[in-house]
């Protein structure tokens, strides 16, 4: 078989580390593939553009997820639910979609095992498939977002959702920032006073953004509380996502082995 190609298609992309976590995949594992980056502007050209470089599959970020779920001609039952998808696969020219950030989340938190309680800070993409995964594994999720209008779809689903202004505060196991807030900005998720009642009860905070620490991990440990940032999660979506690539010829394990070598590089 020729050398496959894979990439990672967003805007922006030129930080991903997805590149080097596949290539040192596919050279521990001596597969014939190789994994590059690609500015995609237009989320409309995805299929145009992954036909025209001759992908054999590729991952989606920001901003095309949804664009990439609509585009794909088959989707699992779960990327069906979660409305975006963050990994595709091209068979007989037809785009087959999942959404491997989901399980990566979940397999991120396996050490918080007695944890059942859990609050979302953010409605966005991310929040949506994780926590209809989340819910299905007996977690009782709430989500708490700054605007209302992206909760509709989350309160429509059975979760208990909450703006600012109306929240009433409880005791959660893991507080979860599932928004943009600290990626690039100094910024915390929430209100600095809600976020000062909910992380004393809390058992961990946890960040999906990866490779800093945000503002809302450094005040979770001035209240000495254990937190876990995003790289897991980087990771997991990761190797998921290589196996779709592989067409599961290889272990989560093996894989693993080989791509967490991207976080120490
Ligand atoms: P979306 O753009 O779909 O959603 C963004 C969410 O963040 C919205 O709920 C928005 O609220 C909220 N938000 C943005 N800025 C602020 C702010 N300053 N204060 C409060 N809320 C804010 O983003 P995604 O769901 O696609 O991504 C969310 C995060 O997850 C990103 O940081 C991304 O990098 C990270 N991520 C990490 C992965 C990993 O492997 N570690 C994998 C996938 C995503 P509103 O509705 O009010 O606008």
């Amino acid at each position: 078989m020729d050398r496959q190609l894979f990439a990672i298609l967003g805007n922006p992309v030129s930080h991903s580390k997805s590149p080097l976590m596949h290539n040192l995949a596919f050279k521990g594992l001596g597969f014939d593939g190789c994994y590059t980056r690609y500015l995609l502007k237009d989320g409309q050209a995805l299929k145009e553009m992954m036909m025209r470089l001759g992908l054999a599959g590729a991952n989606i970020t920001v901003p095309h997820k949804e664009v990439a779920f609509k585009a794909c001609d088959h989707l699992d039952s779960f990327a069906k639910r979660a409305g975006a998808i963050n990994t595709i696969i091209i068979k007989e020219g037809k785009l087959h979609g999942y959404n491997t950030d989901a399980p990566g989340f979940l397999r991120a938190i396996r050490e918080f095992s007695e944890a059942k309680t859990v609050l979302f800070l953010g409605a966005g993409g991310t929040a949506r498939a994780t926590s209809l995964l989340l819910r299905d594994r007996g977690y009782e999720v709430t989500i708490l977002n700054r605007g209302a209008q992206r909760l509709r779809s989350f309160a429509d689903d059975g979760f208990d959702t909450a703006t600012y202004e109306n929240f009433k505060p409880k005791p959660y196991d893991l507080v979860i920032n599932m928004t943009s807030a600290g990626l690039k900005d100094d910024l915390l998720p929430a209100p600095k006073a809600i976020l000062d009642t909910l992380i004393p009860t809390a058992k961990a905070c946890i960040d999906v953004v990866y490779g800093r620490e945000t503002p809302f991990l450094k005040l979770a440990k001035r209240y000495g509380k254990p937190t876990k940032e995003g790289s897991d999660m980087l990771l997991y979506q990761g190797v998921i996502a290589f196996d779709y690539f592989t067409d599961h010829h290889y272990s989560h394990a093996e894989i693993e082995f080989f791509m967490k070598k991207a976080f120490i590089i």
